[in-house]
């Protein structure tokens, strides 16, 4: 609903769907939700039973009389059915995406992290053992710190950065970390000092601490990257940067929370240095 009002909406999901999931008895008034939805169609063309009234068992067994809903409810709503969740929830996971909804599987939230009284991530883990806190990242996907000062001693920052096409930082220098990408996958292109370099799946760059540098995602989906900053305290401009409001970000407080984490913007992303 969120998404088809225009929201950005992502949804974090513990199993990998069709999963069983019990409670499959629908009752008349879903029937205004899910018309909103935009799925009663789907109800309607499927092979799911109809319901009309429902009756009652008391825990001595008796039956009660069945009570139909036609009898109270002028209204379409008054026949319902019962659904089978796997198939049922698999067509409301569907129906979220194809409204827009950025829908990661097996994953698990753990917790959710609050700026004051206000939502600014969540900690998860993937199933595969993969774990970290996802924030909202800088350029246009989720960045998941795996590491940082508090679990390495303050010897270095790791996180795993997807980078929107297009999207890149802008020109800038960290004036007290070495910075180490490795691309997971995608592909991107660096300007390191007066130097363009291009960059794919399974490509290494080191930046010397004071380099001028940026970087664009030059293909066509969302790049990985694993970033890594030694020593650690970089994770504090990410996580200053989640909690600016979502859209896009005010110039001078990108400039304040960068110069707070050491490093300085000194000109442009590179897709507006390049087209000038
Ligand atoms: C025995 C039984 C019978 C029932 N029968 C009926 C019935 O006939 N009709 C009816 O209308 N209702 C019935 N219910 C109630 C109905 O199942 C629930 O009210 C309904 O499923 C709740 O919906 P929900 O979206 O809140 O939770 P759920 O349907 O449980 O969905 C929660 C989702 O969140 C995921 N999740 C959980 N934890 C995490 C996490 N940490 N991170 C990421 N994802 C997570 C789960 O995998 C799940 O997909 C029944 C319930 C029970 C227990």
């Amino acid at each position: 609903m969120l998404a088809s009002k225009g929201r950005r909406v992502v949804v974090l999901e513990r199993e990998k769907f069709p999963r069983y999931h019990i409670g499959e008895s629908l009752i008349p008034y879903t029937w205004f939700t899910l018309n909103r939805l935009g799925v009663v169609d789907w109800l309607r063309q499927s092979a799911c039973p109809r319901k009309y009234s429902v009756q009652f068992v008391s825990i001595t067994g008796k039956v009660s009389q069945p009570f139909y809903f036609f009898q109270t409810i002028k209204h379409e709503c008054a026949q319902t059915w019962q659904v089978w969740r796997g198939e049922f929830d698999q067509m409301l996971l569907d129906n979220a995406v194809g409204k827009g909804v950025e829908l990661r599987q097996h994953v698990s939230v753990r917790d959710v992290l609050m700026d004051g009284s206000r939502v600014v991530g969540v900690r998860a883990d993937t199933k595969d053992g993969r774990e970290g806190e996802e924030i909202r990242g800088p350029v246009g996907g989720p960045a998941l710190i795996k590491a940082r000062a508090e679990t390495t001693n303050g010897a270095f920052t790791a996180l795993v950065n997807a980078i929107a096409p297009r999207q890149g930082p802008p020109l800038h220098i960290h004036v007290r970390e070495d910075e180490m990408y490795y691309v997971l996958g995608g592909q991107l292109r660096f300007k390191i000092g007066d130097q363009m370099l291009d960059a794919e799946t399974g490509s290494f760059v080191f930046i010397p601490r004071g380099t001028e540098h940026c970087f664009q995602n030059v293909g066509g989906d969302a790049a990985q990257l694993l970033v890594m900053f030694a020593p650690a305290g970089m994770e504090r401009f990410f996580e200053e940067h989640a909690k600016l409001p979502a859209g896009p970000v005010d110039s001078a407080a990108y400039v304040s929370i960068a110069h707070a984490a050491w490093m300085e913007v000194v000109g442009p992303p590179l897709a507006e240095s390049e087209s000038k």
